[in-house]
């Protein structure tokens, strides 16, 4: 057991999903449910905040010229344009998460998902869905946070996505809360029990065989 805590690194999840999946709400409650074990890492973006959003809570909301310095100096994992904005991952905080042991979450979109994987190729994939396009819709309209034509891009570029979901690892459906909830738990935390996860452990173990077939 003690082995076994000195290896836990922290797995990487990157969360993706149409714009009104729902996906926020869900690693909200995640976090609250399970607050030692999961950290979520917070963007940086051009957007401006909608009502209630704070800086450095929900994003870091900077302007074009921040941002463009942060890609300059390397500050960013990943970033990409989604809807005449930029939004992008800083690298600093997701590390030190990780080597603390923390499952580190991403919520950020499919050409991100994409960067980060490449980067880090353990990182676990996984889009979140509701159960059907008219849903997604009536989710974008009535949550009555964006207008009539961002809804439509954000429609447009929810298709495009669509195209984009068999490099994800899983298709989670988002339509009761808690099951989905638990579901991204429990296959968060089954990565933990891949053989590559625990090498450190399995050599340990082969050590102490080997001593034993010896009569040690
Ligand atoms: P929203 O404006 O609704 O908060 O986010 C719009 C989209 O940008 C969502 O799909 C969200 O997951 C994505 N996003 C948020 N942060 C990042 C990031 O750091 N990098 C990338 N590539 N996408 C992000």
């Amino acid at each position: 057991m003690k082995g076994k805590q000195m290896e836990k690194k922290g797995i990487l999840t990157v969360v993706s999903g149409f714009s009104g999946s729902g996906k926020g709400t869900i690693m909200k409650q995640l976090i609250e449910e399970h607050p030692d074990t999961y950290a979520l890492s917070i963007s940086a973006t051009t957007r401006a905040p909608r009502t209630g959003e704070r800086h450095g809570k929900e994003y870091f909301f900077v302007s074009a010229e921040e941002f463009e310095q942060m890609i300059q100096e390397g500050e960013l994992i990943e970033y990409a344009q989604y809807v005449n904005h930029y939004y992008g991952t800083p690298k600093d905080y997701v590390q030190k998460q990780l080597e603390q042991g923390k499952d580190v979450i991403l919520e950020i979109e499919i050409q991100g998902a994409l960067k980060v994987k490449e980067a880090y190729p353990d990182t676990l994939l996984l889009f979140v869905s509701p159960p059907s396009a008219k849903e997604l819709k009536d989710r974008l309209v009535g949550r009555g946070t964006e207008e009539e034509s961002v809804i439509d891009m954000r429609l447009s570029r929810a298709w495009q996505e669509a195209q984009g979901v068999e490099n994800y690892d899983y298709f989670v459906i988002n339509d009761d809360l808690s099951e989905c909830v638990q579901q991204v738990h429990s296959i968060i935390q089954n990565e933990h029990a891949r053989v590559g996860k625990n090498q450190v452990l399995i050599e340990t173990i082969r050590t102490e065989l080997k001593r034993f077939a010896k009569g040690e």
